[in-house]
């Protein structure tokens, strides 16, 4: 076979499987600013015709605020009004979109040649202490909640916490409370999610929950040690619960070469370049504009490649078998990414790789959404 002929048949068997990303971050990025996904956008990473080109069908969508609201009534309101914008999109564009309540839903929407979408909210701060909250965002169609953001929560530890901080924690891990959140989002068909969370969290919701879970956007410790990648006891522990880990396409937690640079120009590197700068300049405006410029330059040169980025799905696969592995970009939610994967309408590429590498149609189908799919099958009510 010829280099087209090639390059028609991985198009081919992306278009045949069910592609499903766990993480956008493009409602609190684009959406609550006003900008329209239903138009082609030129800015972000994400719009419905993008989402058509790149052949996704489900796509979680992530309620995201931080812990500081951006409502004064608070974070449980800011969740309210991030679902309130996915739930107008919906209704905008009914003829290519579904937001997906239940498992049959999701089979019906990926049938009907739809975009399925569903809502996952990044970050346990949101349900403000409450279950009562927790149930209410399930009653809006939160389908996973990670336990975590970077913060944590009186009830959770984060990754960031218990690596970066652990003189702050009040408590590692999850509290009594913790784990009854987990336990009613079991009971509710909420998929754990346990990106984001500290080790400690990680392990004791594994011990407490009774179904499969989630790691919706995150990557491989052992190739780039990051404090939210996972480790590969963690990798085996989700095999064992039959759980699946979606892989962020972040430069930073595929790179350690890109996460070094980052590192250095945020820290160390930052005044220094910044003074030499100044010697050539000498207006403080002029070095600021200089210094963005020379910052973006030097990280897009150390940019991961699209193999690296496989390599942590590989990784996984090696270590675990592929019912375990799948995506979970973070589109929207990172400011630098793969060369090649600058936007969703690049995931054939995956499955081109996948296919470079000898990997079967099955395990492919497998890895682009069949996993996914049987972790959502054995949630949702
Ligand atoms: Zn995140």
């Amino acid at each position: 076979m010829g280099a087209a002929a090639n390059s028609q048949s991985y198009k081919k068997h992306h278009q045949k499987a069910v592609l499903i990303d766990t993480h956008n971050d493009v409602l609190s990025s684009a959406v609550l600013d006003g900008k329209d996904i239903s138009q082609r956008i030129t800015e972000g990473h994400s719009d419905l015709d993008r989402f058509k080109e790149g052949g996704m069908d489900v796509q979680f969508f992530s309620v995201f605020t931080g812990p500081d609201a951006r409502n004064k009534e608070g974070v449980y309101k800011d969740a309210n009004e991030e679902i309130d914008s996915l739930e107008s999109i919906v209704l905008r564009n009914t003829d290519r979109m579904l937001l997906a309540r239940n498992y049959k839903q999701v089979k019906k929407g990926i049938q009907q040649k739809k975009l399925v979408a569903l809502i996952g909210v990044e970050g346990g701060h949101m349900i403000e202490e409450d279950i009562l909250k927790l149930e209410a965002l399930y009653n809006r169609g939160m389908r996973y909640m990670t336990l975590t953001w970077n913060n944590s929560t009186n009830w959770a530890s984060s990754a960031m916490d218990e690596t970066l901080n652990p003189g702050k924690l009040k408590h590692k891990g999850l509290t009594g409370f913790g784990k009854q959140v987990v336990k009613r989002m079991n009971e509710l068909g909420v998929i754990v999610d346990l990106s984001h969370t500290g080790e400690q969290t990680f392990y004791d919701a594994i011990a407490t929950t009774t179904k499969p879970v989630l790691l919706s956007h995150s990557s491989v410790w052992n190739i780039c040690p990051v404090f939210r990648n996972v480790k590969d006891d963690q990798i085996k522990a989700v095999a064992k619960n039959g759980g699946v880990i979606c892989v962020n396409f972040y430069s930073g937690f595929i790179s350690t070469a890109f996460d070094k640079r980052a590192e250095y120009l945020n820290g160390p590197g930052k005044k220094i370049i910044q003074d030499s700068l100044l010697v050539v300049t000498n207006d403080s405006v002029v070095m600021k504009t200089k210094w963005r410029e020379y910052y973006r330059e030097e990280l897009s040169k150390v940019r991961p490649t699209i193999a690296e980025l496989v390599d942590h799905i590989d990784y996984i696969v090696k270590l675990v078998g592929d019912d375990y592995a799948g995506i979970g970009a973070d589109y929207d939610g990172v400011s630098s990414l793969p060369v090649g994967m600058e936007d969703v309408t690049t995931y054939p590429k995956i499955t081109e790789e996948l296919m470079k590498r000898g990997y079967s149609e099955k395990s492919i189908k497998k890895i682009l959404g069949g996993n996914v799919l049987r972790v959502m099958k054995a949630n949702f009510r």
